[in-house]
């Protein structure tokens, strides 16, 4: 489905054609929750780069991960895209799979599909003020989940034919 996303200033609009929107997919690791998670998590969802569309592009920032020789290098080049007026932080960029952006949900201005079951990962940096509320079909992780997007989205009868 298309869905479309803004910053809180409103320089920065997208609009991106997503196969996997459905909002399932909650990281608790320590930089996803002072970038943008407020409740302890954020939720990414997956998109197709070829398809994004972003108007105010001239406005957004790009952070990468520290760049010490101790982090892999992989890491280092995987950027988030935030507005620099607003600081709003809007998708996550990986280099390493070009074909997908990862908007997060919180900038989504689109109606998203409720998901039927939930994933968390990264619990073991989940901060311990963080309430974990895991559904009766919730899979939980302490870091990586083992399926991908499109797995869990094909699991479910929810892939996009
Ligand atoms: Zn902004």
């Amino acid at each position: 489905m298309k869905i479309s996303g803004s910053c809180l200033c409103g320089v920065v609009r997208f609009a991106v054609e997503a196969p996997y929107p459905y909002p399932y997919l909650l990281c608790y690791c320590s930089i996803c929750r002072k970038v943008a998670g407020g409740g302890g998590y954020t939720i990414n969802l997956g998109a197709l780069t070829e398809s994004l569309e972003v108007d105010g592009e001239e406005h957004l920032s790009v952070y990468h991960l520290g760049g010490s020789e101790t982090n892999n290098e992989a890491r280092d080049i995987a950027g988030r895209r935030f507005c620099s007026k607003c600081g709003t932080h809007l998708w996550n960029y990986d280099p390493r799979w070009p074909e997908l952006v990862h908007p997060f949900a919180s900038v989504i201005d689109t109606d998203l599909p409720v998901p039927p079951e939930r994933t968390h990962m990264m619990l073991a940096f989940k901060a311990n003020w963080v309430p974990l509320a895991v559904g009766p079909n919730d899979k939980t992780f302490d870091e990586y989940p083992d399926e991908s997007l499109a797995t869990w989205h094909a699991r479910l009868g929810l892939a996009e034919s």
